[in-house]
């Protein structure tokens, strides 16, 4: 089959959902500007924007961080090594392997030194790894971004991840949740830093093409706490219905970006479903909350006293 756009070469990605077949640099070029598209249509970033990309070793976010510097924009990568045996260190070898070859030092948040690793954070709270682990990067991606004067954060989440929280969302009539979705979540007065996913408009198989063809290596496995994770059941039911009906995944996104969905709040319903009043600063770290503690230093506070509740000794 040869390429659809330049009908010279050879065909190397095959598209069903965009009813098209690239060659390598063809494909190069239709899928940056997919995500420039994206970027754009929905003013995701400025060209004077400061950007900490959070990279974690997968092929998402090292192939967001390639497309933003080949973009030109100014950016820095953000790792959070969660302690988690194994995978922890595999994942960051990739991320530094990767950032050196772009001639970058990527900023890295150690949670054991932090006296928080995920593994033993959720024996100690007794709450799901994926929760506590959302809790701690949502906390440092902003903690990180406001210390070092950065103006958004861009995390990798794709179409595919975006599609299966929609149906997620959907499935179980999460009001709140629907509201808050977007790729866009603006930055508030109080320090919330603008959060943004530039690379909706694209599916998983197009971003691990893109990372394949570029020869960006990263760890393949998933992470060892998440085989559980209701989100992939919620994956694998839109991967066949897109396998028997191509172009599904971005209809069904699209249309609900749009602003005429009274289901989606978007851009505008910044703070979070719980929040009640104005926020303030967390008086242990400063950060913006809601209540006395933000939920990071609460979480820490527990993991501290399940800590030394197991250390002190027995007494009579
Ligand atoms: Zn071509
Ligand atoms: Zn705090």
């Amino acid at each position: 089959m040869k390429c659809k756009r330049c009908r010279r070469a050879e065909a190397a990605v095959d598209l069903p959902s965009h009813h098209a077949a690239f060659c390598t640099d063809c494909f190069f070029l239709f899928f940056r500007r997919q995500v420039t598209e994206g970027i754009r249509k929905l003013r995701l970033l400025a060209p004077e924007d400061r950007v900490l990309v959070c990279v974690s070793g997968g092929k998402d976010s090292l192939v967001l961080w390639d497309v933003l510097m080949d973009e030109g924009y100014e950016t820095e990568g953000l790792y959070i090594d969660l302690g988690i045996d194994g995978y922890s260190d595999r994942s960051k070898e990739k991320v530094l392997a990767y950032a050196t070859s772009r001639g970058k030092t990527p900023i890295v948040v150690d949670l054991a030194k932090e006296g928080i690793p995920i593994p033993e954070a959720a024996r100690c709270v007794r709450m799901q790894e994926c929760s506590i682990c959302g809790t701690v990067k949502r906390y440092f991606f902003n903690r990180v971004a406001a210390e070092g004067k950065f103006t958004v954060v861009a995390t990798g989440h794709n179409l595919d991840d975006e599609t299966a929280r929609l149906l997620g969302n959907l499935l179980h009539w999460q009001r709140d949740h629907l509201a808050r979705q977007h790729p866009l979540l603006p930055g508030t007065d109080e320090g919330l830093v603008r959060k943004v996913k530039p690379l909706w408009r694209v599916s998983e198989v197009e971003t691990a093409a893109y990372g394949f063809l570029k020869g960006i290596d990263y760890v393949t496995e998933e992470c060892p706490m998440s085989e559980d994770a209701t989100s992939l059941v919620y994956k694998e039911a839109l991967s066949r219905i897109e396998d028997r009906m191509p172009g599904t995944r971005i209809v069904f996104y699209k249309g609900f970006l749009d602003p005429s969905n009274p289901l989606r709040k978007g851009p505008e319903a910044a703070a979070p479903a719980d929040a009640v009043g104005t926020p303030r600063a967390c008086a242990a770290c400063g950060a913006p909350t809601y209540a006395e503690t933000c939920s990071y230093c609460r979480m820490k506070e527990r993991v501290r006293k399940a800590r030394s509740l197991r250390a002190a000794p027995v007494s009579r």
